[in-house]
C-alpha cells in the first residue's frame, strides 16, 4: 500500500536516506579536474556515453596538449579528435567558441577565478556561456576541484524524481536542477549534495530502468506512486 509523505522536502530526504543505505554515502568524487577541464568534459558528455566522451577528452589532451591549442586549432582537427562523441560537428565549434569567450573575464584561459565567487554567482557566469545550462554549471561546480555545493541532474536522476512524483516531467531537465536542489536540506554539505546526485543516478541505472523498472526490487516501492500503480496494473492482468 502506498505511503504518502505530504511534505515534499521530507519526502526527498526520506528517499535520500533510503537510497544512501543502498548505494552509500561520502561517495568518492569520480573526477578531480580543474574547473575548465571539467567544463570541457561536461560539454563533450552531452547525450554521450561516459566511455566515449572520456575518449574524446583524452584525444584532445593528447593531440593538442593545452586548451589554448584546442581553441586555436583548425576546427576540423578538433572535430576529428572528438569523433567518439555524438554530434562532433556541433561540439567542436561550440567548444572553441567557449574557449575563446572565457578569457574575456580576466585575460586568462582558466576558470580558477570561480573559486573566489559564491556558487550562485559562479553558476550565473557559467550559464552565460553558449551551450552551458544548469546541469553543466552544476557539474563544473560540483565535480571539479572546486567541490562546491551544486546538484547536477542527469536523465536517470530526472526519471526517478518524476516517477516518485517529486517533479512533473513537463518542467524539463534544465529547470529540474534548481527545483530538486531547492528541495534538499539547506544544511546539506557539498558532499551530501553530491551523494544525492550519485544515489539518484545509480538508482536510475540499476533499478528504476527506463524500460521495465524493477519495482519489486526497489526500496522506494511503498512510497512510489508509479511503482504501486505499475504493480497493481500487473496484478489486474494476471
Ligand atoms: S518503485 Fe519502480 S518506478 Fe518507483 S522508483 Fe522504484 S523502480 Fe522506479
Amino acid at each position: 500500500m502506498l505511503t504518502i509523505i505530504p511534505d515534499k522536502k521530507e519526502f526527498v530526504l526520506e528517499v535520500h536516506h533510503r537510497l544512501s543505505e543502498v548505494y552509500g554515502s561520502q561517495i568518492k568524487y569520480f573526477h578531480d579536474l580543474d574547473p575548465l577541464s571539467e567544463l570541457v568534459s561536461s560539454l563533450l558528455s552531452h547525450r554521450t556515453k561516459n566511455r566515449d566522451s572520456g575518449l574524446a577528452f583524452t584525444n584532445l589532451k593528447n593531440l593538442f596538449g593545452s586548451w589554448e591549442n584546442v581553441r586555436d586549432a583548425p576546427t576540423d582537427t578538433v572535430q576529428a579528435a572528438i569523433k567518439p562523441c555524438t554530434w562532433p560537428e556541433q561540439k567542436a565549434p561550440r567548444l572553441q567558441q567557449v574557449l575563446s569567450l572565457i578569457p574575456q573575464h580576466n585575460g586568462v584561459l582558466s576558470l580558477d577565478f570561480l573559486t573566489d565567487m559564491d556558487v550562485t554567482a559562479a553558476r550565473k557566469w557559467l550559464e552565460e556561456l553558449p551551450g552551458v545550462g544548469p546541469k553543466t554549471s552544476a557539474a563544473v561546480m560540483s565535480f571539479s576541484s572546486l567541490r562546491a555545493k551544486a546538484l547536477p541532474v542527469d536523465s536517470h536522476h530526472f526519471r526517478v524524481a518524476v516517477r516518485l512524483g517529486i517533479i512533473n516531467a513537463k518542467i524539463g531537465e534544465a529547470k529540474a536542477n534548481r527545483v530538486l536542489e531547492n528541495l534538499l536540506p539547506p544544511e546539506f554539505t557539498a558532499q551530501e549534495v553530491y551523494d544525492n546526485h550519485q544515489v539518484m543516478m545509480r538508482h536510475g541505472q540499476k533499478v528504476c530502468f527506463h524500460f521495465k523498472p524493477a519495482c519489486t526490487d526497489c526500496v522506494l516501492l511503498d512510497v512510489c506512486p508509479t511503482g504501486e500503480n505499475t504493480l497493481s496494473q500487473q496484478s489486474i492482468l494476471l
